[in-house]
């Protein structure tokens, strides 16, 4: 009697347990979505406020690359953002310029990220870093690598020692595609660019000084072609950039105005509404 009573005391607890559906899992977010949507590249809205469909990952090696951090998954865009990078990679093997290190793409659906950017949304960001590596690295270096600083100690200029020709040969190689709208580099790298530079010196406008990318250097490309949902960025002046506008980055104001801008950044701020088409992209298939 007492095992029957036992019995269908352990048949009461399992049974409503048993009969309930199985938990759903979390809903997806931007960063936890798994693979890119299907169907072909859709870039939306903005760079800092956007989201890409049929977007593709980067091979997480290739001829004169190496990608950083996989386990962030950061490395999916538009097919031009990874051609771009195997572009960069073909330089490196025939230069003979060791492997290049590259940083965040993109989500796989793009869209914000929970640390380290405000844009890398649509696709059309890729971060390369200026430090190039001889041998491939390991899996626990990858994991957790280690940048170079290009400017002297005090920051305020470039360290010949460790920017000199052959980065300024791949900053020109890329600003000089047509894909590519603009390179993010710290001014004082952009002043090196600006004296380095002989000949053709048209590619220096790309070339757009900005915080920080010291260690890497930031490649935004233009609205691929046909890509009418895509906004792009602010036009960029004319001229090569190598005049005042890049001394005022290199100011006492310019620190002023860095130092407010990272008090801004500290006050909370509401999260960006992302274009209606994203909400779709990022719960479709
Ligand atoms: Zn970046």
């Amino acid at each position: 009697m007492r095992r029957i009573l036992a019995l269908l005391v352990a048949a009461w607890l399992a049974g409503p347990a048993a009969a309930q559906p199985p938990k759903a899992p979390p809903p997806a977010s931007w960063s936890t979505v798994a693979k890119p949507s299907a169907g072909l590249p859709r870039v939306i809205g903005k760079t800092a406020q956007g989201c890409i469909a049929g977007a593709v990952a980067l091979p997480l090696s290739g001829p004169g690359y190496q990608v950083l951090r996989p386990q962030n998954r950061r490395y999916f865009g538009h097919p031009d953002t990874v051609r771009l990078v195997e572009t960069m990679g073909r330089w490196a093997v025939l230069g003979g310029h060791g492997l290049l290190l590259v940083g965040d793409m993109a989500q796989p659906r793009g869209g914000p990220m929970p640390s380290s950017h405000a844009s890398h949304q649509s696709g059309l960001d890729v971060d390369v870093w200026f430090r190039r590596t001889a041998a491939p690295l390991g899996a626990a270096e990858l994991a957790q690598p280690i940048a170079l600083d290009m400017l002297r100690p005090d920051g305020r200029a470039a360290d010949p020692a460790r920017f000199g020709a052959v980065e300024v040969d791949l900053l020109k190689l890329v600003a000089t595609r047509p894909e590519v709208e603009r390179i993010l580099v710290n001014p004082a790298l952009k002043r090196a660019a600006c004296a380095m530079a002989t000949g053709d010196r048209s590619w220096l406008r790309r070339l757009r000084p900005w915080w920080g990318h010291n260690m890497h250097f930031h490649v935004r490309l233009a609205c691929p072609a046909g890509q009418t949902e895509c906004e792009p960025g602010p036009a960029i002046p004319p001229g090569d950039g190598c005049g005042p506008d890049l001394d005022w980055w290199l100011s006492d104001e310019a620190v002023e105005a860095l130092q407010r801008r990272l008090e801004a950044a500290r006050q909370p701020a509401p999260p960006k509404t992302l274009p209606p088409a994203c909400q779709e992209i990022l719960r479709g298939r």
